[in-house]
């Protein structure tokens, strides 16, 4: 049994009262249910429920080792779980749905060796976006919108850390995808990029793109439309910032004296 917050009431679910109906599979972005994964004898997932809504800033928030890597690496593709089930898009996470998912992982993955734009017009290779017109207008359109257009031709090795964020944020978006996981992706920014990146997040979930994003500060997660809490592998509770906090009992405590309650009623008291 846990506690979570579903369409603005909080409610204790069942395993069972988490089952998502096929009709509502398709209103929702991402659907995971019991999902477990462990590496050798470390369990990162133990049987985790997820429900994101279509076009909402969807914060993954746990303490580190919560699982939000892993889960993320699930929902992309990257990683079969080794239980239960996860739909993305409405289907299985695969390849067919890859092409309308960015991800943009926690340490960027880019290539030292090739420039700002270069590395941008890869990934809209990687992602199938063939006609070189139309992917040159695209990259051009990424370099500006991360503000590099002075450092477009930096080997990306040259770059500072914020910079190397950027890059990596435009090589996420760069194909136009549906849906995006943002794996710690204000780690290590200025207050101004961070909120320069929080900007533009609201503006993707303005167009109706939905946003994954995953971190440990909550000041990310006051930012997020809803949120998970994730506690050793299990989703502890989901709501809007609100009715999490509201669900405490005092609507007045902060996102993380919110997740301490939920931590607290989890465990029976204890929270390490
Ligand atoms: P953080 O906030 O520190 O990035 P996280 O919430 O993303 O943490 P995961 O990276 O998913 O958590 O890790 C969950 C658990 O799985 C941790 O106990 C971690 O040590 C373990 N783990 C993660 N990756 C591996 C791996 N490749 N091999 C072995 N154990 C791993």
């Amino acid at each position: 049994m846990q506690t979570s917050c579903i369409m603005g009431q909080v409610v204790q679910i069942s395993k069972r009262d988490t089952k998502v109906g096929q009709k509502d599979r398709q209103q929702t972005a991402v659907v995971a249910e019991g999902l477990t994964f462990s590496y050798g004898s470390v369990k990162a997932l133990d049987g985790l429920d997820l429900e994101v809504p279509e076009g909402v800033s969807f914060g993954l928030l746990g303490p580190n080792g919560a699982g939000k890597t892993t889960l993320i690496r699930i929902l992309v593709g990257l990683l079969s779980p080794q239980g239960g089930e996860a739909r993305v898009l409405g289907e299985q996470p695969s390849p067919s749905v890859a092409a309308q998912i960015g991800y943009m992982p926690q340490l960027p993955a880019l290539y030292g060796e090739l420039s700002v734009a270069e590395n941008i017009e890869f990934f809209a290779q990687v992602y199938g976006m063939k006609g070189r017109a139309e992917r040159m207008e695209r990259v051009e359109e990424m370099v500006r919108l991360v503000d590099l257009w002075e450092r477009r031709k930096e080997l990306a090795m040259n770059l500072s850390g914020g910079m190397r964020q950027r890059v990596s944020l435009a090589c996420a978006l760069v194909h136009g995808p549906r849906l995006l996981f943002l794996d710690e992706p204000t780690v290590g920014l200025d207050p101004q990029l961070r909120a320069a990146f929080w900007d533009y997040f609201h503006e993707l979930t303005h167009q109706g793109i939905t946003l994954v994003i995953s971190s440990h500060t909550m000041d990310d997660a006051a930012r997020c439309g809803r949120l998970a809490f994730l506690r050793m592998g299990r989703t502890i509770a989901q709501g809007t910032p609100q009715e999490l906090r509201a669900a405490t009992g005092d609507p007045d405590v902060d996102l993380e004296a919110a997740f301490l309650h939920f931590a607290r009623q989890e465990t029976g008291g204890d929270v390490l």
